[in-house]
C-alpha cells in the first residue's frame, strides 16, 4: 500500500509544504534485499568506534568491523554506523562523560545512520550507582532513538558483560548496525555469558511458517529460503492458490489446513515428522476480531485465542509428541506490540499475543535444553498487510505515524528479524521479545 505521505516528504515542492503544516516527514529507510546474510554487504560504510574506558570488548568489535570491510572513522567525515561501548560503565561520571563522548559522533550521523550502545546487563549490577547507570543507559537510547526516528536513523542497545559469546555478539551487530534492522529502534537485547551450544545452521533445514500466504509469512518464506532453508508452508485451504504460488517459487512445500483443527495439527505433525524433523518454527499465523470487551462475542473471544496462542500451543505438543523437532531447533513466534502495551479494542488480540510473549520464555528454556536451541517472541508494531489494510483510514493512518520513523514497517522488517533470530548463533538470546516497530509510541 503506498504511503502518500513518505513519497510527498522526498518531493521538492511538498517537502516544505509538509514542514510548514506540522505534518511527520518521514524518510525512505536503507533496507536490504530478499538475499542471503553476508557480512560484505557493509563492507566500505564508515563505522565511528567510540569506549567510554579501555574495554576488554575493543579487539573483538575490532575483528568484527575488519571481517566486515568496514572503514573506521575518526570523525572527521560522517558515519554511517555508530558503536558505542560502556560495556564496563558503572559509575556516575561515566554517564556524565556520556554527553561529551557521543554528541559530536550522533550530529555527524549519515540519514539512516545505525547506533548501537553496548551497556552492562542490569541485573549483574553490582550495587545501586552501577544499576542506576546501566538503566540510565537504557533511558539515553530509547530517548535518542526517537530523536533520530526523523533522519530515518536508529538507536538500539545490547546489554552484555565481558564474557559473552563472540559468535551471539557478532550476529547482534551484523543486524542492529547493518539494514536488517532498519525498522527497529530504541529497542534492548540482552546477551548473557552463558549459552548452551548453537543448533544447526540454515542451509539445507527445514523450516515450518505458519499463516505463509501472504504478508509476513509470505515475506518470511522468501527471506528464509535465500538462506538455503527448505520450506513448508502453511495456510488455511481457503488461501490454496497464493500459497503453491508461493512454495513453487521457493521450491518450498504447500500444506493446506486450518491450524485450529485437530486433524490439521495432526496432518501438520506427520508430514514435519516424514520430511526429517523442522529445525525451525515459525508460528507466524494470526487473525484480528477488534471489538470493546463489554460488545465483544464469544466466537470473536475464542477464534482469536484460538489462532494466536492455542493453535501454537497444540503444533508445539504435537511436534514433540512425534519427535520432530530436531535438536537444536528454533521457534519464533509473531506477538504484537499491542501484547506488551494493550490496545482499546483488542482484549483477545492483546491476551493471545502476551500469551506468546509468556510461551516463549518457558518453550526457550525446554528447546535449550534439547541441543542448543531457543524461541523468541517478534513483535511487529505497524506493518503494511492485509491485516493493516482492513482498518478504518484514521486508525490506519494514527498506526503508521506513532512511531520514531513516522512510518508503517513492511513485511520484509519483520522476516528481516526472523533470519537474525533464527541464526544459530543467535541462541543466546533465546526467550526474549524484539520489536519491530519503528519505535511505536504504544507501550514505548
Ligand atoms: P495477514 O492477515 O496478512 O496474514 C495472516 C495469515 O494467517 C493469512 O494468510 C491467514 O490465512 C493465516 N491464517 C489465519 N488463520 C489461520 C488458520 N486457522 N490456519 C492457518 N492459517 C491461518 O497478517 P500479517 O499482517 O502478515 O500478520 C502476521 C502475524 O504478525 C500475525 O500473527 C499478526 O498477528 C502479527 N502482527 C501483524 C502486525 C501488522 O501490523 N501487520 C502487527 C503486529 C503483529
Amino acid at each position: 500500500m503506498t504511503d502518500r505521505l513518505l513519497s510527498l516528504a522526498q518531493q521538492r515542492w511538498s517537502a516544505p509544504l509538509l514542514r510548514a503544516l506540522g505534518l511527520p516527514q518521514p524518510q525512505p529507510l536503507r533496507r536490504r534485499a530478499t538475499v542471503a546474510w553476508q557480512r560484505q554487504e557493509l563492507a566500505g560504510r564508515r563505522l565511528r568506534l567510540l569506549a567510554a574506558a579501555p574495554s576488554a570488548l575493543a579487539p573483538r568489535l575490532q575483528a568484527w568491523a575488519e571481517a566486515c570491510g568496514l572503514v573506521l572513522s575518526g570523525g572527521d567525515e560522517s558515519a554511517q554506523a555508530l558503536l558505542l561501548d560502556l560495556s564496563a560503565a558503572s559509575r556516575l561520571d561515566e554517564l556524565l562523560a556520556l554527553r561529551a563522548l557521543a554528541q559530536p559522533a550522533v550530529s555527524g550521523l549519515a540519514r539512516g545512520g545505525r547506533v548501537l550502545l553496548l551497556a552492562p546487563p542490569l541485573d549483574a549490577a553490582a550495587g545501586p550507582e552501577a544499576a542506576a547507570v546501566a538503566a540510565a543507559l537504557r533511558g539515553f537510547v530509547r530517548a535518542l532513538g526517537k530523536e533520530l526516528g526523523r533522519r530515518g536513523a536508529s538507536a538500539n542497545l545490547l546489554a552484555l558483560d565481558a564474557g559473552a559469546d563472540t559468535a551471539a555478539l557478532e550476529a547482534a551487530l551484523d543486524f542492529f548496525l547493518g539494514d536488517g534492522g532498519a525498522y527497529v529502534s530504541g529497542q534492548v537485547l540482552n546477551l548473557p555469558s552463558a549459552v548452551a551450544g548453537a543448533g544447526e545452521s540454515l542451509q539445507g533445514a527445514l523450516a515450518v511458517v505458519t499463516g505463509a500466504a501472504g504478508g509476513i509469512g509470505a515475506a518470511t518464506v522468501r527471506r528464509l529460503a535465500a538462506e538455503g532453508v527448505r520450506l513448508l508452508c502453511v495456510d488455511v485451504p481457503a488461501a490454496a492458490a497464493p500459497l503453491q504460488a508461493l512454495a513453487a517459487a521457493v521450491g518450498g512445500e504447500a500444506l493446506g489446513l486450518d491450524i485450529t483443527s485437530p486433524a490439521g495439527v495432526a496432518q501438520l505433525a506427520q508430514v514435519v515428522a516424514a520430511r526429517g524433523g523442522a529445525s525451525l518454527l515459525v508460528h507466524n499465523a494470526g487473525i484480528t476480531r477488534d471489538r470493546s470487551l463489554a460488545r465483544m462475542s464469544a466466537a470473536e473471544w475464542d477464534s482469536v485465542l484460538a489462532v494466536n496462542l492455542g493453535a501454537v500451543l497444540a503444533i508445539d505438543a504435537a511436534l514433540d509428541a512425534a519427535a520432530a523437532l530436531r535438536p537444536g531447533a528454533r521457534e519464533i513466534c509473531l506477538a504484537s506490540i499491542s501484547g506488551i502495551a494493550g490496545n482499546a479494542g483488542q482484549t483477545n488480540y492483546a491476551a493471545s499475543k502476551a500469551g506468546l510473549i509468556g510461551h516463549v520464555q518457558a518453550r526457550g528454556l525446554a528447546l535449550a535444553r534439547r541441543g542448543g536451541g531457543g524461541a523468541f517472541a517478534v513483535a511487529p508494531g505497524f506493518i503494511e498487510t492485509a491485516m493493516t489494510r482492513r482498518m478504518p483510514w484514521m486508525l490506519r493512518e494514527a498506526g503508521r505515524r506513532l512511531n520514531a520513523l513516522k512510518q508503517g514497517g513492511q513485511p520484509e522488517d519483520v522476516a528481516e528479524a526472523i533470519a537474525f533470530l533464527a541464526r544459530p548463533e543467535a541462541a543466546a538470546f533465546s526467550g526474549q521479545t524484539l520489536r519491530v516497530c519503528g519505535q511505536s509510541l504504544l507501550g514505548a
